[in-house]
């Protein structure tokens, strides 16, 4: 099964990705958190992306498409992947599907989590993560057992820097300028499940599960 998730930032994209893979045993590769990874290792790539995305930009393709095509080519991703993040721009959906019809696949699903603009600014005002599991929370929504410690692994919760009010609003122009149109590309090939994203996260995911035919 090879799933891509579309939405907005703060749409729910992480928090779904999670609990598919757990669900269908296949990794979840978020090129976000790929990219925070390698800004925390002090990388040459972390260093090319550091400005775009604290800008709330998107990283140039070139940086992103050749990472992505060797990641799902590794060995735990045989049997499938949740995509998060990725694709965001029609060329890295055009470099995704010449990558998979080298092999003879395709993508099988594009899961679009529809949240409207309002409701997003309180999504990512209120978001807190941990740098060292991954695991995402909301201060409100899905609140840690004790404030600002990780339930997974103790550590520290952060605000991402790019969460703040200011880049959000970037981050959404680009969303809908860049990634939005990836919608109809999708579309076209008959791949689109729209779920809506305003729904508890429990109901969004009981939703996709039920519209992917589980
Ligand atoms: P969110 O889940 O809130 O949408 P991400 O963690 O997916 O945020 O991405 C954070 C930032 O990383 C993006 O704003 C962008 O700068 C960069 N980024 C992540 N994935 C991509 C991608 N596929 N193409 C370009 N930039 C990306
Ligand atoms: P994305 O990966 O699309 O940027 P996240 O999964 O990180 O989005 O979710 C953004 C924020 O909203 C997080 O703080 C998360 O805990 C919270 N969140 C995710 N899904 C829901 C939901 N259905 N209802 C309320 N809050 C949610
Ligand atoms: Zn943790």
């Amino acid at each position: 099964m090879k799933v891509i998730m579309l939405g907005a930032p703060g749409a729910g994209k992480g928090t779904q990705a999670k609990r598919l893979a757990q669900e269908f045993s296949i990794p979840h590769i978020s090129t976000g958190d790929i990219f925070r990874a390698n800004i925390k290792g002090g990388t040459e790539l972390g260093k090319k992306a550091q400005g775009y995305m604290d800008a709330g930009q998107l990283v140039p393709d070139e940086l992103v498409c050749d990472l992505v095509v060797d990641r799902i080519a590794q060995e735990d991703a045989r049997n499938g992947y949740v995509l998060d993040g990725f694709p965001r721009t029609i060329p890295q959906a055009e470099a995704l599907e010449a990558a998979l019809k080298k092999k003879g696949e395709n993508v099988d699903y594009a899961v679009n989590i529809d949240v409207p603009d309002e409701a997003i600014v309180d999504r990512m005002s209120g978001r807190r993560a941990c740098t060292n599991c991954g695991a995402t929370y909301h201060i409100v929504y899905n609140a840690p057992k004790i404030a600002d410690v990780c339930d997974v692994c103790g550590n520290k919760l952060i605000i991402r820097d790019d969460d703040k009010p200011e880049t959000v609003l970037n981050r959404l122009s680009v969303y809908h300028k860049q990634t939005q149109p990836l919608i109809d590309y999708y579309e076209e090939r008959g791949l689109v499940v729209n779920v809506d994203g305003t729904k508890d996260m429990d109901a969004v995911f009981a939703e996709i599960l039920e519209k992917i035919g589980k």
